[in-house]
């Protein structure tokens, strides 16, 4: 077990120093608290996989602190289209998958050669890439499978004692990570729904494919069916009468969907915005998760904006047993 320290926004440069020399630091993001190493230092990436215990093949995002610090990093010159989103919606939970360069290290990009690219909305997240120096290979900061935290407490949680540090900064604005469009198709495919919802992407570059939440593609990887999962079974959309509600809880999107008789209920947006649900559909499941229950019943939204991501974390989530890892 290693000490874990907890940095301050006052200590941002010990934890960039930390870092620059090779260690893996988790910190908040807008969507989730990720897990840095330097992108270009093979040692410190695979370091990131063992914390997490992520399997090799689940590719890692890089993040940059500006547009310029991609160029290095890929092949070829930005596709026009993809320059239009990265006007759009850089800084931002868009993430874009370009040709990638040689100085890439394979294990960053498990092997592919496509990376993923995202410029954080966070002023600590900027600040920290910044004066490290180098872009940083950050997956979300939890342990391969379970939620991703959307706290440095989440975070702490899972991986005290096997990371360098973590900066504590409060909680992610968004909640849920970003989404990921490849322009290595022959057309723009959405490969994860997130933050940008695709009619924000669609009405910036017109039409794009869209991957379905369960579905598998080889250029798509790291979609593993069961993910995002709380210890228990969870359940969606099921009728009441299917519902065994001893020592079970619900998750609601709003109140008018509480079901009587369960002695545990989340309301994920009291005032009915898929933003607030996505804001809090982790520590929800944290919550919930961590109090023993033999099963969730949780209620889908409706699928437009922000609610398509949801309902793809909530389908993850509810993938019961260990079955669907084994078809990565
Ligand atoms: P995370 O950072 O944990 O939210 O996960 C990053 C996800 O981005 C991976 O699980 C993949 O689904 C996706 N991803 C990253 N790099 C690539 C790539 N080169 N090609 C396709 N998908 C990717
Ligand atoms: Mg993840």
């Amino acid at each position: 077990m290693k000490q874990t320290i907890i940095f301050k926004k006052e200590s941002l440069n010990d934890a960039a120093a930390v870092l620059s020399k090779g260690g893996i630091v988790a910190f908040p993001t807008e969507t989730v608290y990720g897990l840095g190493a330097v992108a270009t230092n093979k040692d410190a990436v695979t370091k990131v996989f063992d914390a997490k215990m992520r399997p090799s093949f689940d590719p890692l995002i890089v993040h940059v602190y500006d547009r310029s610090q991609i160029l290095p990093l890929i092949s070829g010159e930005i596709p026009e289209l993809a320059l239009k989103l990265m006007d759009e919606f850089w800084p931002g939970p868009l993430t874009i998958i370009l040709p990638k360069s040689d100085i890439v290290p394979d294990v960053v990009t498990s092997g592919l050669d496509t990376v993923a690219l995202r410029q954080p909305n966070h002023p600590i997240a900027q600040e920290l890439i910044r004066l490290t120096g180098h872009p940083v290979a950050a997956p979300s900061a939890n342990l391969f499978s379970r939620t991703s935290p959307t706290s440095a407490a989440a975070v702490l949680d899972m991986l005290d004692g096997r990371i360098d540090g973590v900066v504590d900064e409060g909680e992610c604005e968004i909640g849920i990570e970003s989404t990921v469009i490849t322009f290595c198709e022959p057309v723009p495919t959405l490969l994860r729904p997130g933050g940008i919802s695709r009619a924000q992407i669609e009405s910036i570059i017109g039409s794009i494919v869209v991957l379905g939440s369960l579905e598998k593609k080889s250029s798509a990887p790291g979609r593993s069916l069961r993910h995002y999962a709380p210890p228990c079974p969870m359940y969606l959309d099921l009728p009441e009468s299917k519902m065994d509600k001893s020592n079970a809880g619900q998750i609601c999107f709003t109140a008018d969907q509480a079901i009587e008789g369960f002695e545990h209920c989340i309301v994920l947006a009291p005032n009915g915005d898929p933003r607030e649900a996505a804001h809090n559909l982790y520590s929800a499941l944290r919550t919930l998760g961590a109090i023993g229950l033999t099963a969730i019943y949780a209620v889908t939204l409706p699928e437009d904006g922000v609610g398509a991501a949801v309902n793809d974390r909530l389908r993850r989530a509810s993938v019961n047993g260990f079955e669907g890892m084994s078809q990565e």
